[in-house]
């Protein structure tokens, strides 16, 4: 086995495709057959679902309406008869009126940050703390931490789940946590010199201000002892991720999870499929539905994640939506594990155009351009009706070289992007082309949609 203390061991391992040499941390739960997962899954839902029936009032409440009780799940296709959760809920009952056990039990509380009105607030129980920190233990070994890293947050502590959740997880593996919190980039880096710090916990664009600054102060992360970085907090693109193992050669990964169903390790990624994230499928039962309809997907087809925690105590939750799009596939995964996979997250249901009774989501239209050649990644989607018909057009700017003075040139690329688009939307929509530089360009999130119906 290749020595994964080692820096870029693990990827190094990755890329040669030598699996067998990762660790991991939970044979039993990660590498059990599908039907094993299954009935796990099962026996975990009934469980559930009587533990929040007897304790909870409001799902109480919401499951008598829908008729529906807590010895009528059967199989696990039973889970559509249960009321969704959405956000508002945990809103509407805050702080405490979905807690299923007494506050004395609640060992811990966080909470997510509401940019509008109230925060919702979670809580954990002794057993709570124990699923979360083995999820994360799991997680942070599939991206290449083995026991006996020493790991530096650069995530503010706090009421928000990231800090604490990674922190309890890195421990509960066996590594040394160096609690450095937020801010201060230039301590950062010397901290990472003094201890020796092999892992670093930070979103993704404070792992690069963290790599810019030491470049600039001379530090060479090629000799540094750091080797992973983990990500979390904000997306990662892969072109992101790609610069910062590079320029300081770790090996970085990201997960995903949020604070409503538990906070970080829901799934993480892997270091064979690096698209994709292993579900903690013992914990979480995942659906995948339309967003619209509610009415689940085909398999492998997109749509929005629900998620149900299988035995969570102090707060329990059925069927969250989340608003994140995603896929999910089971087929075995080349790194030795079996729980299914979700493409990782780029999209959100608020973010779905319905045009002409089909679904549109802008990150379609994103996946047709990154695959022709001669346009830039900046694109702009504008909706309007005309007779009262839905109307799509997609400005697409031009990269300066592929500008032609050639009229039939550009009208004969223009309807070959038209084409492309159709072939995956299947609904039609007019291409504009525009000049190098035409579409504005913000700071913070790129505004792709207008939609002039409302
Ligand atoms: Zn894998």
């Amino acid at each position: 086995m290749a020595d994964m203390t080692v820096k870029g061991a693990a990827l190094a391992a990755a890329l040669a495709g030598n699996f067998a040499d990762l660790p991991i941390y939970d044979r039993r739960a990660e590498c059990a057959s599908r039907d094993e997962i299954r009935a796990l899954q099962l026996e975990k839902l009934k469980a559930q679902v009587a533990w929040t029936y007897e304790r909870v009032a409001w799902y109480r409440a919401r499951m008598d309406e829908l008729g529906v009780a807590p010895a009528d799940i059967q199989t696990l296709d039973d889970v559509r008869r249960l009321p969704f959760t959405d956000k508002s809920v945990l809103r509407d009952t805050f702080p405490y009126g979905l807690f299923a056990v007494p506050m004395e039990q609640v060992v811990e509380l966080h909470a997510s940050s509401g940019t509008t009105g109230k925060p919702i607030v979670v809580g954990y129980n002794a057993h709570d703390m124990d699923v979360w920190s083995d999820c994360i233990a799991r997680m942070v070994q599939m991206a290449g931490v083995v026991p006996g890293d020493r790991a530096q947050m650069a995530f503010g502590y706090g009421m928000f789940t990231g800090g604490f959740g990674l922190h309890y997880g890195l421990q509960k593996l066996g590594c040394t946590m160096i609690p450095a919190g937020s801010g201060n980039t230039e301590r950062h880096i010397a901290m990472i010199e003094d201890y020796g710090t092999t892992v670093l916990v930070a979103t993704p664009s404070y792992a690069l201000h963290v790599c810019e600054v030491g470049e600039k102060m001379g530090y060479d992360w090629e000799k540094s002892t750091l080797r992973v970085g983990l990500f979390g907090g904000e997306p990662c693109p892969p072109a992101l991720k790609a610069e910062i193992e590079s320029r300081m050669h770790i090996v970085c990964t990201d997960n995903y999870g949020l604070t409503e169903v538990m906070g970080p390790g829901v799934s993480g990624e892997c270091l064979a499929a690096r698209d994709m994230q292993h579900i903690a499928e013992d914990h979480f039962l995942w659906e995948v539905v339309d967003p619209a309809t509610g009415e689940p997907v085909g398999e492998g087809e997109v749509g929005e994640l629900v998620l149900t925690p299988l035995d969570k105590q102090a707060i329990p939750v059925l069927r969250y939506r989340t608003h994140d799009l995603t896929r999910v596939v089971c087929e075995p995964c080349r790194c030795g594990r079996t729980t299914a996979r979700m493409q990782k997250v780029r999209s959100r249901s608020d973010d779905m155009l319905i045009i002409r009774g089909t679904n549109v989501f802008p990150s379609q239209v994103e996946d047709v351009l990154s695959g022709i050649e001669g346009v830039t990644p900046h694109y702009r989607i504008v909706v309007d009706t005309q007779d009262g018909l839905d109307r799509m057009a997609v400005h697409v700017e031009l990269k300066p070289e592929s500008f032609s003075d050639s009229f039939e040139a550009m009208d004969a690329f223009r309807r070959s992007i038209e084409e492309k688009l159709k072939g995956v939307l299947l609904v039609g929509c007019k291409v504009r082309l525009v000049e190098p530089g035409g579409i504005e360009r913000t700071t913070g999130k790129a505004k792709h949609v207008e939609d002039l119906r409302k």
